[in-house]
This record gives C-alpha cells, structure tokens and sequence, in this order.
C-alpha cells in the first residue's frame, strides 16, 4: 500500500499510524493513505519561515517568475501520469483531469510572465508619492512588502492540482514561502505534484512544505506573519477563522468557500438565438463537468416563466451528451464523484431538494451504492419562498430551474438571496436589462459574465477561474479573494504607508 509522505524542513516523512484511506472512487479501492500524526509541524514551519523566507525575498520578481515558469514546465511535463492519478485518485475523465492540471500549470506560468513583467524589484509600490504636508519636500509612499511568515494553503478535494499551482504562483512571486496542504481524500496527484517539484532541483531550500493528511495542530503554530489561505466548506471556513491562535495572533485567513452560482436568463432571448445556445451549452456543461463539484458550478438557473418548458428540455438534450460512468471507459464523459465518502453528503442534499422541488430530469441513486451520480434536474415554483434552494449547495451534478416574471430587479433579488456567490451569468442581449441586473448583483459577486451573441463563440463559461481576473465572493463565498493578476499578490504583501523626504523616499524606494 502507498503510504503518501509529508515534505518538512526539505525532507519526506512519514506520519505515525494507520493513516486515512485515498480510495479509487469508481471502484471502490483503497490506493494509499496519508498519516500527519507525530509530525512536528510546528518545526517545518520556523524553517520555512527561517530558510525559506529570506531565500525567496532575495530574488527579485523576474527571478520568482523564472522560477514559476520553469515549475510549470517540470510538472507539464509529467501531465500524462499526473490525468491517470486524477482519473484513479478523483474519478476524473481524461477531459476533466485537464480542467485541474492544465489549469494549474497554466496559472502558474501566467504568474510566471507577470513576475518578468515586474522586473528587477523584490515589493511593490502602490501608486504615487502623495504631498502631506506643506512643504512638496514631504511625501507619502506606499509599499508592499513580502510578509515574513508562511502561506499555509488548506484545500479542497475537488482541485488537487489547480488549488496548489494557483495560490502558490501567488506566493512565491509575493516572495513566501508555502506549505500546501492538500484535502485528505484526493492528495495523490498533489503528492506527485510535490515530488515533481522537488525532484526538479529548482526549489530554494524551505520555500515548499507539504503536509499529506489531515491538518493535526497546523492553527496552533501559526503566528502574525502567516497567512492562511483557504478553499473549502464554509463550515470549516468557519472554524478555522474562530480558531483560538488564528484569533489571537491575528493571522490574516482568506476563505473561499462555497457557492450557489446562479445563471440569469432575460426575458430577450429567443430560442433560436445564439444566446440561447450558449446559455443551454455553458450551464449543462457546468451541471456534468466534474460530476458538477466545482465551486464555480451553475446551481441555480432563473429563466423567465414563458420559457421553462423550453430550458427543461433544451438541457436534457444537452445533458444527454454527457454519459456518465467509470472515467476509465473512453465513451464516458462524466466521472464518479471525487471520492465515495460524499455518496452520502450528495445524495443527502439531493434528497432534501426533491422534498420542496420538482424533479424534471434524473434520479437520486442510492447512497449506499457507487460514487456516481448522473445529471438531475429540479424545479422550483416558488424560488422567493423556499430558502433552501438559495442556502443548499449540493456537491455534485445538479442544478434548480427556477422561473420568474421577467423583471430584472426582481430576478436580481432572487439571486442574492444566497447572500453572495463566487460568480453569476446573465445571459441577454438587452442592455438595459443585463445593466440592471449586473450593477444589483456584482456587490454580492466576485465575477459576472454578462453571456451575449457577441461572446456567442469565445466564452470560456462562469465555471473557468482565469488568472488575470479575480476569484472569490463575498458572504457566503468566504468573502475571500485570490488571482486577479496582480492583485493576487495582496494577500502575501502587507501594504505600508512610508512618510519622509521625497528624495529619501526616492533612494530608497524608487520610483
Ligand atoms: P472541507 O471539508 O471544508 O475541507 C477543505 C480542507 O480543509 C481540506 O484540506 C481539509 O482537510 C481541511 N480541514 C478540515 N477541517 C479542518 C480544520 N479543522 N482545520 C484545518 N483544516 C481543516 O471541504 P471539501 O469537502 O474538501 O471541499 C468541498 C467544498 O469546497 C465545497 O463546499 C466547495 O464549494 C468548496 N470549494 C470552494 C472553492 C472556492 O474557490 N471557493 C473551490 C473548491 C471547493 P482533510 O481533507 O484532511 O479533512
């Protein structure tokens, strides 16, 4: 049995014990465990801080960036062994095991291109000097600087491969060091992932730490200059921001949690237009692409009352063309589940919308059976009245029709009632309806694709995290931020406003 090994202080360990179960979910095997019990995790974090830190803080963003390119291209090359331990460790089929490695090594290497484009600086200046007094002589500069801690990366099972690249791209070009620490159920293609990088020799010595299993004491060691950034359930969310020393210590915590994503249909679109297209084409790929457990999925579709029986029917066509199955069978599009554990959680949820929705499309399977759940459809009448709609998110490939009057300030309430989301789609080609609807829900967003005829052929779908733009959502979604070009450095930098004379400032900082 593959027992899956820590990286700390620059060296592979094993936990003590039997460790937790990595299983194959389409066949139920056990392929591995990960044990973290015994480990001095306290210990791997001074040396990353200790070693790690300043090794990084010396190499100026060009340097960083050389570094992330040259990442990228170790772990692309190893992508075809990397598809096979996602369809093995997460049930992915061999289109979807790309979505999550492809992504990460192209994150990583966008970073990559950014940090050249940063240059021969080691901070960040945040805009200009700025006169504060009455003498032009003196001025006000801020600067953002590399925080002198670890980022501590606690992610979710469904992105093994992408939710380690990004955040460490933003990590390493910020200048710290990182311990990733994969979910539990999927971490064997982030442990490949681990000794590909190191095996590459291109890691200064305590820049990456791995912890392959559950997060034993972690929060207790952190202090003030880490940083945790986080993706995962809003209940664990939860508990790691009310963690006691995170608390006291003030260390600064990102969540991304989940989201129930809505798609907005207007009122315009007829059903022979490319909206329309688009519209069915986007939200049933977001239904049964990773059997639907992407943070970013289409949960909740809003489609104007005249046109209900026309989506019900346009997404079952669409859905048909994904059939479901061990993702070893080339005919398969749609995996299992990412691991059997969540049979229960899905089927669960599932169970629990069918009780207040109708159910248009599928069948809730049985939760004792394998981890595979096909595409279902629901139906909900009445979406003001009925909460949980809004509130449940369940974690596999499903989603809720609900229709509207037509009205978008009506329809927008409707899509706040989740009380924020990672991202919402509007698919019209009216402009005064996608003007109102966007500017009543982007305050509740961290991203809104306005779906058009104009984009008809080159949208990348709600479901793709790019780089360059944002990611992340207020309230419910964690109120976290991570990406977004340059702005996802923010989170590894602390922002200091520097007061003094202008040519001191000068010298010193640059300009
Ligand atoms: P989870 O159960 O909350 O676990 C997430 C991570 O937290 C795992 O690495 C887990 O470790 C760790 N963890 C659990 N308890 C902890 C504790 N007390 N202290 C420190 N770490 C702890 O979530 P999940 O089931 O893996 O992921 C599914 C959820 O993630 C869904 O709700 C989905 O919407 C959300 N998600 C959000 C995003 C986003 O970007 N917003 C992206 C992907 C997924 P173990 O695995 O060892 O338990």
């Amino acid at each position: 049995m593959l027992e899956l090994r820590s990286y700390l202080n620059d060296h592979w360990i094993a936990g003590d014990g039997e460790g937790a179960p990595l299983h194959d979910p389409a066949s139920g095997a056990v392929l591995a465990t990960a044990s973290t019990a015994g480990l001095d995790i306290g210990g791997a974090l001074d040396h990353a801080r200790s070693v790690g830190g300043p090794a990084l803080r010396g190499m100026t963003f060009a340097e960083r960036g050389e570094l992330l390119i040259k990442l990228s291209k170790a772990i692309h090359g190893h992508r075809d062994e990397l598809l096979e331990l996602s369809r093995a460790n997460t049930g992915t089929t061999l289109k979807d095991g790309k979505f999550d490695v492809d992504g990460g090594t192209a994150t990583m290497a966008a970073y990559g291109k950014l940090g050249e484009q940063l240059g021969d600086r080691r901070y960040l200046l945040d805009g200009d000097q700025e006169t504060i007094g009455r003498s032009p002589r003196f001025t006000g500069q801020h600067v953002k600087v590399p925080r002198r801690g670890v980022g501590v990366h606690i992610n979710a099972f469904n992105f093994p491969v992408w939710g380690f690249a990004e955040k460490l791209a933003c990590a390493f070009l910020a200048g710290m060091p990182v311990l990733t620490k994969p979910g539990t159920s999927t971490a064997m293609p982030a442990h490949r992932v681990g000794e590909i990088i190191v095996d590459s020799g291109l890691l200064p010595e305590g820049a990456w730490s791995l912890l392959c299993g559950s997060a034993g004491d972690l929060l207790d060691h952190l202090d003030s200059q880490d940083v945790v950034a986080f993706t995962g359930s809003a209940a664990t969310g939860e508990k790691i921001r009310g963690h006691r020393n995170v608390i006291k210590r003030g260390v600064r915590v990102n969540v991304e949690a989940d989201s129930l994503n809505a798609a907005v249909v207007g009122p315009d679109v007829d059903t022979d237009s490319d909206t329309w297209d688009l519209f069915l084409r986007e939200v049933s790929r977001e239904i049964a692409q990773k059997s639907g457990q992407k943070c970013t999925a289409t949960r909740r579709i809003f489609i104007p009352e005249g046109l209900l029986a026309d989506a019900i029917d346009g997404l079952k066509d669409r859905l048909a063309d994904y059939p479901a199955g061990d993702p070893s069978d080339p005919s398969v599009r749609m995996g299992t589940l990412a691991a059997p554990a969540q049979m229960a959680d899905v089927c669960e949820g599932l169970g629990r919308l069918a009780a207040v929705c109708d159910v248009a499309h599928g069948e809730i399977p049985a939760a004792d059976g394998p981890a595979l759940v096909k595409p279902l459809l629901f139906v909900c009448k009445d979406p003001a009245n009925t909460p949980i709609v809004h509130e449940l998110e369940v974690f596999g490939p499903a989603a809720t029709l609900m229709p509207y009057g037509g009205d978008p300030a009506e329809v927008a309430g409707l899509v706040n009632l989740a009380d924020g989301g990672l991202v919402a789609t509007v698919y019209s080609d009216d402009l005064a309806f996608s003007g109102t609807v966007l500017m009543e829900i982007a305050p509740y967003h961290g991203r809104v694709l306005l779906g058009s005829r104009r984009i008809a052929e080159h949208s990348t779908g709600p479901g793709m995290v790019l780089p360059n733009l944002v990611h992340g959502g207020p309230g419910r979604a964690g109120g976290g931020m991570e990406l977004g070009g340059v702005r996802g450095l923010d989170l590894y930098t602390q922002t200091c406003a520097v007061q003094g004379a202008r040519p001191m400032l000068d010298k010193l900082l640059g300009k």
